[in-house]
């Protein structure tokens, strides 16, 4: 399962970075991923209730925001935002000639520590 090991790295480095500042606890983490990634944001969770047992994060809870898919297109010269994960073409004008700009994320972006 994939977002088991997302899950892992994810707690390794919310624990890290907790300890090198001295901290004991993990009250929370929030996340972004970008629907692109491939990651399920329900099955994340789940996996991240497993790993987090016996950790200092064991009470956090995980807060995960998606963030859409964007680019450009080469095209219409305009920059387009759409709700599907995956997309090959522009939903505009239906052109391939596209750069994905975001979607593909995944990182924390705060951890929330005691
Ligand atoms: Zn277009």
């Amino acid at each position: 399962m994939h977002e088991l090991s997302i899950a892992q790295s994810l707690l390794d480095i919310a624990v890290k970075n907790c300890k090198q500042n001295g901290y004991k606890r993990i009250e929370s983490i929030k996340v972004k991923i970008g629907k692109a990634s491939g990651i399920m944001p329900d099955a994340l969770l789940f996996a991240f209730d497993a790993v987090k047992i016996g950790s200092i994060a064991e009470k956090a809870s995980l807060n995960i925001e998606e963030i859409p898919v964007s680019g450009y297109c080469e095209c219409c010269k305009k920059n387009f935002t759409v709700d599907e994960a995956f997309i090959i073409s522009c939903p505009m004008c239906g052109n391939i000639s596209i750069k994905i700009e975001s979607g593909r994320e995944l990182h924390i972006e705060e951890i929330d520590v005691f």
